[in-house]
């Protein structure tokens, strides 16, 4: 073995390179962020082979002077920044002077330049970070940049990347989140030549959060525009009801850069809690604005983490402004129904009757008794009109989760009571109940159908937790004896204190079974069992290490025990109390995240009934 020595340049560039390109992605990341950098109004990312041998980023930004070209792919130059000082208040997307050399040495690249004074442009290239000669080129305004053959010269990198498909969903999915940070800049995609993305770069987040995610995703997000100190959140968050099964849909920017944040992850889950379903979450495209030298962007190779100056008002400002905009929503689910049926055409019935056959005659009556049925045999109704799937679903590829660090949660201001809005509860009437479960309310054109369980569990929930549960408690005149799954009895044994200040009396009954000697009054001797179970589930999906969760799991079983019960005779008064709540938009969700109101309009019935 050779003493220690200083490794030369090409070796050092190659394990540096390693850091920030790590895959195809890495490399249309840092392209893309640099043509934004040079106020490119239009980016097109192209790729063959999930680019892995062609990938190519033009722009139409500002360009490079050709004397400039070879030095642009040296290590550590830039443009970006001088002094030590410019560290601080970083306002570009790249500042490192890392990129381009770092792709240059482990691909063949080509880069075509031409800055808007320069009559025409010029091209360099480079094979493994060595560079030829600077060419004069006919070329429009703007750079491109063509990565070959990527990490041909690093077959241990190599060896790593996935297939194709895999590397260029990864692409796309860089694609989409860098159009996603910026909507004032038209985003283009194509994969083996077929366009794939185009966003319009009309500078409203809203066109790109359409174009990227796609309609029917759009059509559950709300808007989300708040504002703490020093800095602002703005953006779109999913509806309760529109919650996902994962968080592939969460995408953070801080000032135009995306990033992983488990801090604003977890204060956009904060404002959700007890409206969303339990193993559900939150889609977002949230853009905190704050001052640069309020963010340290210099903390990462792909610099894809920030450290705040203050996470707590961080965590606050999305916290609050993300709750607002859910108080704020009033959108109720429209009632599903099917396509309606084709209006009648005037034709001939066939109404003669042949002597003798009853049948036929029998026929004919019926068909002029249901005058709403076409005596023809319809056409086949037009599918009911489904949202168009949007050309782009395929979710963005999961980014690796980082470690998880102890997240100091901030504790969040208590939530203001929503306002009731004027004119909106003045006019309503309950019409009546139907089933012995739903609430049927006219208000002006629209008819309402509450769920009176739904709606009366969460009043319930929303008065346990601001006022706390003082059980009354029943002693048990013959024990339960359970005998739950080992999981589920260890972690009620485990919150034995909790059940006890809720009324319930569990206790150890060897062998792995309990037995309960009191339970609260509000749960029928005959229920205590499926209760505990319940419960027990539900501190199982909280997780072991949230005692404010653990509280809000129990406290949302004793709401809903205490509720009235669809299929259950309601009181009118009681009925109209429910009703009241949910006009008022004091209650929207269940504590499950299950809407509590539907809405069917005058316009869809008279659809249906043909007469619009
Ligand atoms: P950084 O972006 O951190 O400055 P890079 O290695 O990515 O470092 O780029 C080096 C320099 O090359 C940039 O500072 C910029 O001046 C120039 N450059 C790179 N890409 C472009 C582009 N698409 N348009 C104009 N200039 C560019
Ligand atoms: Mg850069």
């Amino acid at each position: 073995m050779a003493g220690i020595h200083v490794l030369d340049p090409h070796v050092a560039n190659l394990i540096a390179a390693g850091e920030v390109v790590e895959r195809p992605a890495s490399v249309a990341k840092e392209l893309m962020e640099n043509a934004i950098d040079a106020g490119a109004t239009a980016v097109t990312v192209e790729i063959s082979h999930g680019g892995m041998t062609f990938l190519r980023v033009t722009d139409d930004g500002k360009g490079i002077p050709a004397d400039e070209l070879p030095t642009a792919f040296l290590r550590h130059a830039t443009s970006k920044l001088k002094t030590e000082s410019d560290l601080e208040a970083i306002g570009t997307l790249g500042f490192r002077g890392e990129a381009l050399a770092a792709i240059a040495a482990v691909s063949r690249i080509t880069v075509l330049s031409r800055p808007l004074e320069a009559p025409f442009g010029a091209s360099l290239s480079l094979e493994g970070g060595v560079p030829g000669a600077v060419e004069e080129a006919g070329c429009p305004l703007g750079t491109t940049i063509v990565v070959r053959d990527l990490f041909f010269n690093t077959p241990a990198r190599l060896k790593f990347m996935k297939r194709d498909a895999a590397e260029g969903a990864a692409v796309f999915a860089v694609v989409q989140r860098v159009a996603l940070s910026h909507p004032e800049v038209s985003i283009k995609f194509l994969r083996d030549g077929k366009q794939e993305l185009l966003t319009p770069g009309d500078g409203k987040l809203q066109s790109a959060v359409y174009a990227v995610l796609g309609r029917e995703l759009a059509l559950g997000f709300t808007e989300v525009k708040g504002s703490g100190e020093g800095m602002e959140v703005s953006g779109f968050v999913s509806l309760p009801a529109c919650c996902r099964a994962s968080r592939n849909y969460q995408f953070f920017f801080v000032n135009g850069r995306l990033i992983k944040s488990r801090l604003m992850m977890a204060a956009l889950e904060e404002a959700y809690a007890n409206q969303k379903m339990v193993g559900k979450f939150p889609g977002c495209v949230l853009h905190l604005q704050t001052k640069l030298s309020a963010v340290d962007v210099n903390v990462h190779p792909a610099k894809t983490e920030v450290k705040f100056g203050s996470d707590r008002q961080v965590f606050d400002t999305v916290y609050h402004g993300v709750l607002a905009a859910l108080d704020r929503d009033r959108t109720r689910p429209a009632v599903q129904l099917k396509a309606p049926v084709p209006k009648p055409q005037p034709q001939p019935m066939p109404l003669r009757v042949h002597g003798g056959d009853n049948s036929l005659q029998q026929t004919a009556i019926e068909q002029l008794r249901a005058p709403a049925q076409p005596v023809r045999p319809a056409p086949p109704a037009p599918p009911a009109p489904r949202p168009r799937p949007p050309v782009n679903i395929t979710p963005p590829e999961p980014e690796p989760e980082p470690e998880p660090k102890p997240l100091p949660k901030p504790q969040p201001k208590p939530k203001p009571l929503p306002e009731p809005e004027p004119n909106c509860e003045s006019s309503w009437r309950v019409a009546g109940e139907v089933l012995n479960t739903y609430i049927i309310v006219e208000q002006g054109e629209t008819i309402f159908l509450i769920d009176k369980h739904a709606a009366h569990e969460r009043l319930n929930f929303d008065r346990l937790k601001a006022a706390g549960y003082t059980p009354m408690v029943q002693t048990l005149l013959s024990p339960a004896v359970l005998r739950p799954p080992a999981e589920e009895g260890a972690v009620l044994l485990e919150h034995q204190a909790l059940l006890d200040e809720f009324g319930f009396g569990v206790e150890e009954f060897g062998s792995g079974a309990l037995i309960v000697r009191q339970a609260p009054f509000d749960v029928d001797p005959a229920d205590v069992e499926s209760a505990l179970l319940e419960i027990a589930q539900r501190l199982l999906t909280t997780g072991r290490a949230d005692p404010a969760g653990a509280r809000d799991a129990l406290l949302h079983t004793m709401a809903c025990k205490a509720a009235i019960k669809g299929g259950w005779k309601t009181s009118p008064q009681e009925l109209e109390r429910v009703a009241q709540a949910v006009m008022s938009g004091q209650v929207k969700y269940c504590p499950h995240g299950r809407p509590v109101a539907i809405e069917l309009t005058r316009k869809e019935l008279e659809k249906q009934f043909g007469r619009a």
